[in-house]
């Protein structure tokens, strides 16, 4: 049910006005409303703070369907599940869920993560962001990049460094809101692809942060962005999951219709291999994102899973889309196709919330220990 309410609201909701959003680079607006409304904002997260009470496999379902046609629709849809929602949900005192997890479960509000300096991407160590403790409240400073919902979001995830000397020890996460004296937006980047979506740099200049914004323990800040962001990987995982099933499913369905040397360019053999290397590189990418999903859904470690899940789904969407770009000739070059909008989106879930690299870094450390 879940799957074929995603697949609606994306064919009836997302598609008709897809290409114009890309291409303007205009945020979803009144499509993100309707996925609150839906229940796609927050969908894990339990009913007493205004979630949909789902689990991370149902999770997974929609974020394939949503991906498939607009990707810049499932990045605000994951960032607030399953890095905003999620933190807030597992590591928020009752006071933090009830004022901020509640409106963002429901919708009404959207979330940002922000974790990402202009010299700290891959290490997220090496924070500059400064949160200064002072009596009853933190003082934040510094400029975070890179951030999704960055324009959009009314309350901001931020990590910053309180002491140094603690290295990744001396880490906090806090809940910042956007309106706060201090919080200023930047230009909205000029992307390749996901370009609807919303992606800022944040400066912050002397925020002044109440006590009980802070997340978990003082000094806990740097577990709490990895362990969120472990999570997070399975969204992406299935959103590049998406974006190669929806290439896939255009190209298999144009190579039918396309004729080339009197027959159908399905029936010509270099055709047909490709379509057969993409869908079985999808449904081992589908295997994999839905066993990371049934493992967080398990309470069992599914870091090593997310991580082989994320780098798989999206070197699959990566290679997928350039195929499905190929399967249409000089069609898959142009807009109204949707297969080269799909191939610039592709390459975005190689870079975010973890490379590539980082992923087979992690992979490789714990199938080494
Ligand atoms: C559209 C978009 C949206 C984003 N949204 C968010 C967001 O909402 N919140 C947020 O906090 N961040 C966000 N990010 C930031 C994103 O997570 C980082 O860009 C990413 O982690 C990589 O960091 P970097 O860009 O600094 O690259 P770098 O870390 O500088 O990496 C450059 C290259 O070096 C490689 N590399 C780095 N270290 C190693 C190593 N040890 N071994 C091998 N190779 C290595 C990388 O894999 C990469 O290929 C977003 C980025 C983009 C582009």
């Amino acid at each position: 049910m879940i799957q074929q309410a995603a697949r609606d609201f994306a064919q009836n909701e997302l598609l008709p006005g897809v290409i114009e959003r890309d291409e303007k680079m205009q945020f979803p607006t009144e499509q993100v409303r309707m996925m609150g409304e839906l229940g796609f904002m927050g969908m894990m997260v339990d009913p007493q703070y205004g979630g949909g009470g789902m689990d991370t496999i149902s999770y997974v379902l929609a974020m394939e369907e949503i991906s498939k046609v607009e990707a810049s629709c499932s990045v605000v849809m994951s960032v607030n599940n399953s890095l905003v929602c999620w933190g807030l949900e597992t590591f928020g005192t009752e006071e933090q869920k009830q004022k901020y997890l509640t409106p963002l479960a429901k919708g009404e509000i959207i979330g940002a993560f922000c974790l990402s300096e202009p010299e700290a991407g891959s290490d997220a160590t090496s924070q500059t962001t400064t949160a200064i403790e002072k009596d009853d409240h933190y003082l934040i400073n510094g400029t975070k990049n890179w951030i999704t919902n960055g324009g959009t979001a009314s309350v901001y995830l931020v990590i910053a460094q309180t002491n140094r000397e603690l290295g990744h020890r001396g880490i906090n996460a806090f809940i910042v809101e956007q309106s706060w004296e201090g919080v200023t937006v930047g230009a909205k980047e000029n992307k390749l692809g996901i370009r609807a979506s919303d992606t800022h740099s944040i400066m912050f200049s002397d925020v002044k942060v109440p006590k009980e914004n802070r997340i978990g323990e003082d000094g806990f800040g740097f577990k709490f962005a990895m362990k969120t962001l472990s999570g997070g990987r399975i969204g992406i995982a299935a959103q590049a999951l998406g974006i190669a099933s929806g290439a896939y499913e255009l190209a298999l369905a144009y190579s039918k219709e396309r004729k080339a040397f009197g027959k159908p360019i399905a029936d010509h053999q270099a055709i047909q291999f490709k379509l057969a290397d993409m869908s079985t590189e999808i449904e081992a990418a589908r295997l994999l994102v839905h066993k990371s999903a049934w493992l967080k859904d398990q309470h069992k470690n599914y870091d090593l899973i997310g991580s082989m899940a994320k780098v798989f789904a999206s070197e699959t969407a990566m290679k997928t889309t350039v195929e499905a770009v190929q399967v249409h000739g000089g069609y898959g070059y142009v807009k109204e196709y949707h297969v080269e909008r799909l191939m610039r989106d592709a390459k975005i879930t190689q870079i975010y919330e973890g490379t590539s690299e980082i992923q087979r870094i992690v992979i490789s450390r714990s199938i080494l220990r």
